[in-house]
């Protein structure tokens, strides 16, 4: 045993000693994690709504519509590996400016709803998307309560049922720190628009222990080996899906717990909406129209340049698709 176990091991048995003066039982002390000690996870809808979610991303936003078909045609190969799914379909709002209502799962004072909603807009500095609060239930819904920090992803939160939340935010209050504010319900926030982890550099990869991150992986995601090597093992200069250089302080790196790394320190992920987030998000949701002017482009963009009777027939399209082949 070297000399950093050693130290661990005397300070847990410190702890626990202190713990016992004070009365704190393990079980109060598992329900009270640091929030330093809590990683995010993205939430996935059930299996049998998969394909429904896809549908929905087309509903809201028609370009997500090449994606739903890859996700059909591997439909049967992922129903064994839904997490895959995640990574697929896309779950984009659209480039339109769009309100989202959010709403507390427990009774919350008011200072507190403004505060975390406050974060949550902090992306519409950028984006054309921003959160209101309502008395009903929100299209985003947060609890408060136990199960750590996570949140579905986009447009799947159209899919859970008005009585669950669509976002979780362990023990949040208003004495938890500042900068947890920040760090958190500003990534979590990233989900709800469709954004998934970024992935993370060398030096940070090396700090987990894999063996641990992969029954994390399991337990919290569903995902087998290959995808978490693919998603969180792989340092990005190794990774071939990455298109643009990610920023390494980007608020969407991965936060994971202590609990998976060797040094037994979390990974915190980006601190804040950086720069190049704030860049990306204009980029995906523009502010350059207002919904009213949208309607008017919508008008002109679509035009009928001729009458339905003059359409293709699907016969004459599926026969270009096969005549065009190159035998
Ligand atoms: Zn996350």
């Amino acid at each position: 045993m070297n000399k950093s176990n050693n130290a661990e091991e005397a300070l847990s048995r410190i702890i626990s000693i202190a713990n016992e003066a004070l009365g704190t039982t393990t079980s109060e002390k598992d329900n009270k994690s640091t929030p330093e000690e809590i990683g995010c996870s993205i939430k996935m809808l059930p299996v049998h709504l998969l394909e429904k979610a896809a549908e929905t991303a087309v509903k809201v936003y028609p370009v997500n519509k090449p994606v739903l078909e890859s996700t059909r045609e591997l439909a049967m190969e992922l129903t064994a590996n839904p997490q895959k799914l995640t990574l697929l379909i896309t779950k984009y709002w659209g480039p339109f400016p769009r309100k989202l209502t959010v709403s507390f799962m427990e009774s919350t004072p008011a200072d507190l709803k403004k505060r975390i909603i406050g974060h949550m807009n902090a992306w519409s500095k950028t984006a054309c998307i921003s959160f209101v609060e309502t008395e009903g239930d929100g299209n985003v819904r947060i609890s408060r309560g136990g199960g750590g920090y996570w949140s579905y992803l986009g447009t799947d939160i159209l899919h859970v049922p008005t009585n669950m939340q669509t976002m979780n935010l362990q023990g949040f209050t208003m004495n938890t720190i500042d900068s947890e504010f920040y760090r958190v319900i500003r990534h979590e926030t990233g989900h709800t628009l469709g954004f998934p982890h970024e992935h993370m550099r060398r030096e940070i990869i090396n700090r987990i222990d894999k063996e641990k991150a992969y029954e994390y992986f399991e337990r919290t995601q569903g995902w087998d080996r290959a995808t978490v090597d693919q998603q969180v093992l792989t340092p990005l200069n190794d990774s071939s899906i990455i298109g643009t250089p990610a920023d390494q302080t980007s608020i969407m790196c991965y936060q994971l717990p202590s609990s998976i790394t060797k040094d037994n320190q979390p990974i915190l992920g980006g601190t804040d909406i950086n720069e190049s987030d704030y860049k990306f998000a204009a980029i995906v949701y523009p502010k350059l129209f207002s919904s009213t002017q949208v309607a008017d482009y919508g008008k002109e963009a679509y035009q009928e340049a001729w009458t339905k009777d003059q359409d293709v027939s699907d016969t004459q399209i599926e026969e270009v698709i096969k005549s065009s082949l190159i035998k």
